[in-house]
């Protein structure tokens, strides 16, 4: 793979696949990952992330997110890998099962993206494959020292959704695979008919993972509005930013981190969720729904703690900051055109709570 760090030329070659989940699952198929492969992620994630790992039959390694941001802990991946794993004799990092490490998966969680400077050198060390899950994150910035970089566009491959409710919504189920290296666009583009390359010849097993018209015609229309729609988002967040500390709230409740704001971005946060955080949070939440405020959790269980991923073998209390997370967490509504009259009922309902 290319160096990521000469990128004074980038291009990016944008690949339209059927959803975010087939997006990240055709990454890992075109990058040959499946059974003998482990993947590193976090269990703080949207199911997809490390349900596609295991679909493609490669085991997904977990490390715990940071207690600010919610992003997966550069540390922890570190520990992670030096707990869990070892070199072998050509330099490749294997599990005690004997899987090969090949790839982790941060995901820029909320619209704020990972600390991608310390996960470049983690890849560079372990030779791991680089993917981001940009789901959420369509438009954010990371601050490289030398220059500002896009969501998805900082590692081998990135991968967006356009379900409805993401930042770019679709009129159903679409998504976007981004990479900038030749060759791996064009395995995506047969790997989404079937690894049929012409027609009727398959070279690879792929799947049908293409972009439907009608969504795609959707999405022609709407793209143009993403730096408008990214902004009216942040507005809303240092709107309710601002009213909760003239509430004294923010003594109460933990409110979203930007530890990039100060650093000359534009999309230092696109705001897909806008996440507060308390210890009443089940109770907050009651209360704002009697007053008919929505409000969300993602996510109530970290996935290693998910049923379906019992055999990889982890327990409660192996991820202490996700499942803190997942007990604290809470969504507040957040869309660009939320009014600030609507602002001010949620806030003022959260200082009822705690007053
Ligand atoms: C939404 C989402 C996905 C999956 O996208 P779909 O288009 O719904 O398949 C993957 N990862 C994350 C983090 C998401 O939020």
């Amino acid at each position: 793979m290319r160096s990521r760090r000469r990128c004074a030329h980038i291009i990016i070659r944008p690949i339209g696949v059927s959803s975010g989940t087939d997006a990240l699952l055709a990454i890992l198929m075109a990058l040959g990952i499946g059974r003998g492969d482990a993947v590193i992620t976090t269990p703080y994630t949207f199911f997809a992330t490390a349900g596609c790992i295991a679909r493609v039959g490669a085991r997904p390694l977990f490390a715990d997110i940071d207690r600010e941001t919610c992003n997966i802990r550069p540390s922890a991946i570190q520990e992670c890998i030096e707990k869990t794993c070892q070199p072998d004799a050509s330099g490749a990092w294997k599990t005690k099962n004997g899987e090969k490490l090949r790839a982790m998966i941060p995901v820029h969680l909320f619209g704020l993206c990972c600390e991608m400077e310390a996960l470049h050198k983690i890849a560079e060390r372990y030779r791991l494959v680089l993917i981001e899950d940009a789901a959420q994150a369509i438009g954010a910035e990371f601050p490289f020292p030398e220059r500002t970089a896009k969501a998805g566009t900082m590692g081998d491959a990135g991968l967006f959704s356009f379900y409805p409710s993401k930042n770019i919504g679709a009129a159903g189920d679409a998504g976007m695979v981004v990479c900038q290296d030749d060759e791996l666009a064009q395995k995506l583009r047969t790997f989404r008919e079937h690894g049929m390359e012409p027609r009727y010849f398959h070279h690879f097993i792929g799947g049908n993972f293409r972009l439907d018209e009608i969504q795609a015609a959707v999405l022609a229309v709407k793209l143009p509005h993403l730096e408008t729609w990214a902004a009216a988002r942040r507005a809303a967040a240092d709107f309710y930013g601002a009213e909760l500390a003239r509430a004294r709230l923010t003594e109460k409740i933990a409110v979203p981190a930007e530890p990039y704001r100060e650093r000359g971005l534009t999309n230092h946060h696109v705001y897909h969720q806008y996440v507060i955080r308390t210890p009443m949070r089940d109770a907050l939440r009651e209360h704002l729904s009697k007053r008919e405020i929505d409000t969300a959790i993602y996510y109530p269980l970290g996935l290693h703690e998910q049923k379906c991923f019992a055999y990889l073998g982890y327990k409660k209390g192996d991820f202490p900051e996700t499942e803190r997370a997942a007990r604290e967490t809470l969504a507040l509504p957040i869309y660009p055109e939320i009014s600030r009259d609507a602002q001010r009922y949620v806030v003022s309902a959260i200082a009822e709570f705690f007053s």
